[in-house]
């Protein structure tokens, strides 16, 4: 089989490293775009150490702080405009996946013109302002991929933009910065995370590369599940220590760098109208969908489902699905009527013929309807 395997961001980990590593920014200009979510950099120590870090290198900054979650096509354009106003000559992001990804857009439109029908139809020129990824939760994986999902209100679900042109330059990983995430937000971003490893097994682009970068992810994700267990059960997240925090954002960037090279599946496909019409957290949809979608492969495919229940530990699909129910606890309610509807959007995707196991309308019907006990 004939590979081809595209990294181009420098990943730099641990506590500290982005004042430790300031002199990595001077070379990409003058004035930086910071852009952020409303408040989660400013609270928990990376916007402060972003600023020391330009101070320290004599770089101007401007802030751009209104990222809301699943950011929409209409931020990235705002982002955009403001960056050309500013005259920004690189974009830090700072946040979860939708600061980040925002921001990739951001970079891309502030250098090219580009009418908002095209947006998503992957023809670009090359020029694209630099992009430096500071993660905040692990989960999404936003600082290793090329793809940057906007809520597209156009076809009323989650559209990829993907092209390596925004690649981050750099991703600084400091765990530090997590420890004031919430119960909910840490076992959605880990569960997110752990989707992706899964889903890059279950790719058709799946290689040697990929799945030892997703088997790896797996396995470290796996280590933190009791302490999930423990965090959501007691409600409190003093349990998840600086290193279980450090593992999952390596973890989960490892899963990003998967699905750099293999795209997402079908698990992604459902969950996007999950969150678009019902708001479901974009972690907590793939989860809730993840077993059963597993189920139906494990109809078609053993040995590959067989490679992901023993990079898990777990010894079946169904404990596999007990485990989410715990973690994830009620669900929310779906009607036949919104089934049907999500079946439709899910089933042109391109994240449907990415799938070894190719699944039919009807399966994801099922998938659905078992996942919500409809
Ligand atoms: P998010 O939407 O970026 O953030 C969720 C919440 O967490 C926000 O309220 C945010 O607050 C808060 N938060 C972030 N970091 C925090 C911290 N360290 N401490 C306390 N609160 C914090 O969530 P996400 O799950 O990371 O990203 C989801 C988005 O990424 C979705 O749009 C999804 O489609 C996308 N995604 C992208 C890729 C990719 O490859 N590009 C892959 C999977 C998913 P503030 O708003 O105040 O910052
Ligand atoms: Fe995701």
């Amino acid at each position: 089989m004939m590979t081809n395997y595209y990294m181009p961001t420098r990943v730099v980990t641990g506590k500290g490293c982005i004042v430790a590593n300031s002199k990595l920014l001077k070379t990409y200009g003058k004035k930086a775009m910071i852009v952020t979510g409303r408040s989660s950099a400013k609270m928990n120590g990376s916007y402060h150490d972003v600023l020391e870090a330009l101070t320290s290198e004599g770089i101007d900054h401007c802030l751009y702080d209104k990222v809301m979650s699943n950011p929409t096509v209409a931020c990235a354009y705002d982002g955009a405009a403001f960056a050309k106003e500013q005259e920004a000559d690189f974009v830090i992001a700072i946040g979860g996946g939708s600061p980040i990804d925002a921001a990739k857009a951001m970079a891309l439109l502030a250098k090219q013109d580009i009418d908002e029908a095209e947006l998503f139809a992957g023809d670009y020129s090359e020029d694209v302002l630099p992009l430096i990824a500071i993660p905040t939760t692990a989960g999404t994986g936003s600082e290793a991929t090329q793809y940057s999902i906007l809520t597209n209100d156009r076809l009323e679900t989650k559209s990829g933009l993907a092209t390596p042109l925004i690649f981050p330059q750099i991703a600084f990983l400091d765990a530090s910065y997590m420890m004031s995430l919430s119960v909910s937000i840490t076992v959605n971003t880990t569960i997110d995370a752990l989707s992706h490893a899964v889903e890059g097994l279950l790719s058709v682009r799946s290689n040697d590369i990929s799945e030892g970068l997703a088997l790896k992810s797996i396995a470290m994700i796996m280590k933190s599940i009791p302490l999930l267990q423990e965090a959501q059960e007691s409600g409190d997240v003093q349990c998840m220590s600086y290193e279980t925090r450090e593992t999952l954002l390596v973890a989960s960037m490892l899963a990003g760098m998967v699905i750099a090279q293999t795209g997402t599946t079908a698990v992604h496909a459902m969950g996007y109208s999950l969150t678009y019409f019902k708001d479901i957290d974009h972690g907590r949809a793939n989860g809730l969908l993840l077993g059963h979608y597993l189920r139906k492969v494990a109809e078609k495919n053993q040995e590959v489902t067989k490679k992901i229940m023993d990079a898990m530990g777990i010894e079946s699909v169904e404990l596999l699905i007990q485990m989410m129910d715990r973690l994830f606890g009620d669900k929310e309610s779906l009607t036949m009527t919104d089934i049907d509807l999500f079946c439709s959007k899910a089933i042109v995707t391109g994240n449907i013929r990415n799938c070894i196991v190719t699944p039919t309308e009807e399966d994801i019907n099922e998938v659905y309807r078992l996942a919500f006990d409809v």
